[in-house]
């Protein structure tokens, strides 16, 4: 499997990471702006280069589900705060994300 396939599964992850980590800085940090904070854009960027480096690819499930956690621990520890944050208030501002992702979750193996 190649690692740098980037196609529309790839691109939908990284649009719901995205989303996550924009709202769980705006409703914990306040940024000016609607910008990230610093901590959280090093999060973003961090984020996207894994899902870019995804050896999984276009084959892949969702993070939550992959048998290989590729994150470094602090940022999973970051990142696991964000998903507990914005998990559950992503159905009320993303949720066609969300269903896409339950899709994905479930359905599709
Ligand atoms: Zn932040």
């Amino acid at each position: 499997m190649v690692a740098n396939n980037i196609g529309p599964q790839i691109e939908q992850e990284k649009a719901t990471v995205r989303a996550m980590i924009y709202l769980y800085c705006h409703k914990n940090h306040h940024p000016f702006n609607n910008q990230l904070c610093d901590e959280c854009s090093d999060l973003l960027q961090y984020a996207m280069q894994r899902l870019t480096m995804c050896r999984f690819g276009e084959e892949k499930t969702t993070c939550e589900r992959c048998p290989k956690h590729c994150y470094r621990k602090d940022y999973k520890q970051q990142i696991k705060q964000v998903m507990r944050f914005s998990g559950p208030r992503m159905i009320i501002y993303h949720p066609v994300m969300v269903l896409k992702h339950i899709y994905k979750n479930i359905i599709r193996k």
